[in-house]
């Protein structure tokens, strides 16, 4: 099974990735992870994508889909995906259609979390205040959101009429307890 989490900045993605992960036994694939940890260990990536990370832009498709491909390639990933964060632009939606161009559906479901722009700047703000150990996310400061935010809505948000356009767009509303969240999107993977 390979669903996607689509959703700005804020809207719970990771966190329902994780619960998928837990109770399907999918492997959560977050590209902004896989970069964050480049950026961390300083390697020549890191170097290259860091101050673009730190500024909420987004990183080119190139290196993007050269990192995903490879944690692809893991073995863990073989009895199913949920992506959280990718794709972002219609070519790496396009790029992973190619990727699984073998397989009988490249991907079984999108999931689209839906949260107001108001409810988004509060749930940042608030992560933006709580320390990982003792660090803070830098790309979650609260000017930095205004770019991530709109880089969503010109980059990722034409993927919604893509997905839609091929009958794989289930919506949620992102806005409800988290735990509700997670009911709806047990009650659309149990339909796929
Ligand atoms: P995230 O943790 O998914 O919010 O990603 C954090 C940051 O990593 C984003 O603001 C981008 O700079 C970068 N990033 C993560 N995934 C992608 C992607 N699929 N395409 C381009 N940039 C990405």
């Amino acid at each position: 099974m390979k669903i996607i989490l689509l959703g700005p900045p804020g809207s719970g993605k990771g966190t329902q990735a994780k619960r998928l992960e837990a109770r399907h036994g999918l492997v959560q694939v977050s590209t902004g992870e896989i970069l964050r940890e480049a950026v961390a260990s300083e390697s020549l990536l890191g170097k290259t994508i860091k101050n673009t990370m730190a500024a909420g832009n987004l990183i080119s498709d190139d290196l993007v889909l050269e990192v995903l491909e490879r944690r692809l390639a893991e073995p863990d990933c073989k009895d199913g995906v949920v992506f959280d964060g990718f794709p972002r632009t219609i070519a790496q939606a396009e790029a992973l259609n190619d990727i699984f161009s073998e397989a009988e559906r490249a991907v079984d479901a999108v999931i689209m979390l839906e949260v107001d722009d108001v409810v988004l700047i509060s749930r940042i703000e608030q992560r933006a205040k709580e320390a990982v150990d003792g660090k803070v996310r830098s790309d979650d400061r609260v000017e930095v959101l205004k770019n991530r935010l709109s880089a969503y809505y010109e980059w990722t948000a034409p993927i919604i009429p893509f997905y839609e356009a091929r009958g794989l767009l289930w919506r949620v509303d992102g806005m409800r307890e988290v735990h509700q969240v997670t009911d709806a999107i047990e009650t659309i993977v149990s339909q796929i």
